[in-house]
């Protein structure tokens, strides 16, 4: 049987999301940055959270754990270091969620300890904040070259995977994006596609590696297009990435 996801807003631009399944009734709540608005997200779809995966240590998907956890109960698993983790993952564990199986991605970059949730069964991809719509996460423990690493381990993902992000930042990735690529036709038409999104109030939020691998400048720095706007020819695909992270760092 399928898994049904509902996503629910917290912060100023945090997405989380609870995973259910119908069979067994189990439900798992993506991090675990607002105990209640997690609280409010079950209460909404009368799911009770069972499992907690954590994606990253950074306090905007942390600082609910420790609450949500007392009150529900729910097993936590997670990068190591983080208080609360009942359950140590690495990049390369994999593990059955109610007959599905889950395979735990390793993408160090935005932090060294970021675990993304892949349920191929279910076509999903839970990135924490590697990956968003037309966006990738800042560097704040990683390079340009691990990020670069940890983005080809999303990229090798099916096509109809939906991924669910954890931030609404899509307008102004979107604005960035077509500084570089500004002849990607496809680029254009998203980007009028979640301007409409946004001004409704609607989330950008899932999108899919199709759409990705079509308009997100992060995940096409082998692109003709890109290279020549940058100046950068015949650089390897991990320099132009890194140059492209810089660039979206002053935008
Ligand atoms: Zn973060
Ligand atoms: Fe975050």
């Amino acid at each position: 049987m399928s898994l049904e996801v509902h996503q629910f807003a917290y912060n100023s631009d945090n997405y989380g999301q609870l995973v259910h399944d119908p069979a067994s009734g189990r439900t798992i709540c993506i991090d675990a940055g607002d105990a209640d608005e997690a609280h409010a997200a079950a209460a909404k779809t009368g799911w009770a959270i069972t499992d907690i995966w954590i994606t990253h240590h950074h306090w905007d998907h942390t600082d609910g754990l420790a609450q949500l956890k007392q009150s529900t109960g729910a097993k936590v698993v997670g990068p190591e270091g983080i208080t609360g983790v009942d359950e140590v993952l690495q990049g390369g564990d994999s593990f059955d969620f109610e007959g599905h199986g889950v395979t735990v991605l390793h993408t160090p970059g935005h932090t060294l300890d970021m675990l993304n949730y892949h349920i191929p069964s279910a076509k999903l991809l839970f990135p924490g904040d590697t990956l968003f719509p037309m966006g990738c996460g800042r560097l704040f423990e990683g390079d340009g070259p691990m990020m670069w690493s940890s983005l080809q381990k999303l990229l090798v993902l099916p096509d109809d995977t939906r991924i669910y992000c954890a931030h609404e930042y899509t307008l102004a990735n979107a604005a960035f994006a077509l500084s570089i690529d500004p002849e990607n036709t496809d680029l254009q038409a998203q980007s009028e596609r979640v301007q409409m999104m946004r001004a409704a109030d609607a989330p950008t939020s899932p999108t899919s590696l199709a759409m990705e691998r079509k308009t997100n400048p992060f995940l096409r720095p082998d692109d003709p297009g890109i290279r020549a706007q940058l100046g950068m020819p015949d650089d390897t695909d991990a320099a132009v990435f890194t140059e492209i992270r810089a660039r979206k760092d002053r935008f």
